[in-house]
């Protein structure tokens, strides 16, 4: 098909200090802590919910340590503690692949108080779409609102779309998947079935609904995870191999086989376990454990990790086990050993979550710049919250100094870390490793 230019003349609708995107925990994280330290920020998220995975994936646990990471995480826990919406603390370091539960939907709900409490110019139903760069700077950020395209002026741009979306525009360097053919940690479709029926008589998924057959044993299952949302509901998660979470066309694909998986393995359990088990809901986007990263400033490797190793410019510690699936299978298949997964504590540096050549974008969350394995474990929500803290503070020596990002990892490591823990992120690894 042939290419075709196009050129429109926009409002610049927004100026701030940062414009955020994307609404997930990393960028929830950063628009808090910006706007506590007092700037004015733009936070745009494409979905109706904020939280990101953590609530349209349908995940419902935190992994890492959920105490000191920082104020702005302490006052999300805060928030479903009081709402009786999260299980009670434990620490990480005492166990093993555990997430600490939360009712996500009750997460929505918080999320949207404290971003209101921080008064952050929230943009819901709003999609970042595109940059204008002038050298090494980004001059405005082009957004997707419902009455049509407008600009936003910042001075600062965070990128935490987890696809790294804003980075890709702007021409940054990226990378996607396993080195040796790009192929990315399987997605996984997280939905919910009813344990009792609504009504009287259970209904039951026929055995011609599907295009492919029934499953009649349990070994021709997908791996299936169960999490149990107490007497009604049960959360299921389903893997989906194979398919690019950065193509549309592929995602479309992946939601309509995830979403149909669902169906046969509920229609196995109805035919073979006798459970009178019903859908009850989907959750809004399928799980998406990674899309596109940057290569930025520093490129954390699986062997940073295995090391525990420490970085002058460390802002937060990743300490969850490498989750370390096979790219390539649905079912419960790792490419480890069981005893190879564990890591001790490493410094995540504020330079993993800058991309080179450019002095106004940053990144937070799961599109750090890391390879596969160390994403597997830094990606968790706990950690990418504090990532998202943790920029905002950068970014905030940035303005202080008039510095941009590497200078500030290069020159002020130590007033970096200094504000990173006055924030009441944990930096010492001691804290993390298992008693
Ligand atoms: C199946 C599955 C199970 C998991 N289990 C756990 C677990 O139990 N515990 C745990 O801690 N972690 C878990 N993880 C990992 C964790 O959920 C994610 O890595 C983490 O939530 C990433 O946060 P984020 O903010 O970086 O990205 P995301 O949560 O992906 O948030 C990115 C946000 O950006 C928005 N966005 C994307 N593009 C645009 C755009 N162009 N414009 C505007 N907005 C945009 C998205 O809608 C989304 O809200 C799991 C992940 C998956 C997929």
């Amino acid at each position: 098909m042939a290419d075709i230019s196009y050129t429109k003349k926009i409002k610049i609708k927004y100026k701030a200090d940062l414009a955020v995107f994307g609404g997930g925990i990393a960028g929830i994280g950063t628009a808090c802590a910006a706007a506590k330290k007092g700037y004015t920020v733009v936070l745009v998220e494409r979905l109706g919910w904020l939280g990101g995975n953590g609530t349209s994936g349908g995940v419902r646990g935190f992994c890492g340590e959920t105490s000191k990471q920082g104020k702005i995480f302490d006052e999300i826990i805060e928030h479903l503690e009081n709402l009786e919406a999260i299980e009670p603390h434990f620490y990480a370091r005492d166990v093993f692949f555990k997430g600490r539960k939360y009712e996500h939907q009750y997460l929505v709900v918080v999320l949207d108080k404290i971003v209101q409490k921080y008064n952050i110019k929230l943009l819901i139903h709003t999609r970042f779409i595109d940059v204008i760069r002038k050298n090494r700077t980004i001059e405005y950020a082009i957004i997707a609102e419902q009455e049509g395209i407008c600009g936003i002026k910042a001075k600062y741009y965070v990128d935490c779309t987890g696809e790294a979306c804003c980075c890709q525009s702007a021409g940054c360097e990226m990378v996607k998947g396993r080195e040796e053919d790009g192929l990315q940690l399987p997605m996984s479709v997280i939905g919910f079935y009813r344990r009792t029926p609504l009504f009287k008589k259970p209904r039951s998924v026929s055995d011609s609904y599907f295009n492919r057959n029934p499953i009649h044993n349990a070994s021709d299952k997908p791996m299936t995870s169960f999490n149990s949302c107490g007497k009604y509901s049960k959360g299921v998660k389903i893997k989906i191999p194979k398919f690019d979470s950065t193509i549309s066309n592929d995602l479309t694909q992946a939601e309509i086989e995830g979403r149909s998986e669902l169906m046969r393995v509920l229609h196995y359990y109805q035919k073979k376990k006798y459970k009178k088990w019903e859908l009850d809901h989907l959750s809004p986007i399928i799980g998406i454990r990674e899309g596109s990263r940057i290569k930025g400033e520093y490129y954390l490797k699986v062997d940073d990790c295995r090391k525990g190793r420490s970085f002058k410019d460390g802002i937060a510690v990743g300490h969850y086990p490498l989750d370390a699936h096979d790219p390539t299978d649905n079912k419960r298949t790792y490419i480890l050993d069981k005893k190879e997964l564990r890591v001790p504590p490493y410094d995540i540096p504020f330079r993993s979550l800058i991309p080179k050549n450019i002095d106004n974008l940053l990144v937070a969350g799961r599109n750090l710049s890391a390879d596969q394995l160390a994403l597997s474990s830094a990606r968790v929500m706990t950690t990418c919250c504090s990532m998202g803290q943790a920029v905002a503070l950068g970014i905030d020596l940035c303005l202080k100094y008039e510095m941009n990002p590497i200078e500030i990892a290069t020159y002020k490591p130590e007033e970096l870390q200094k504000s990173v823990k006055e924030s009441g992120i944990c930096l010492d690894h001691e804290f993390y490793k298992p008693r």
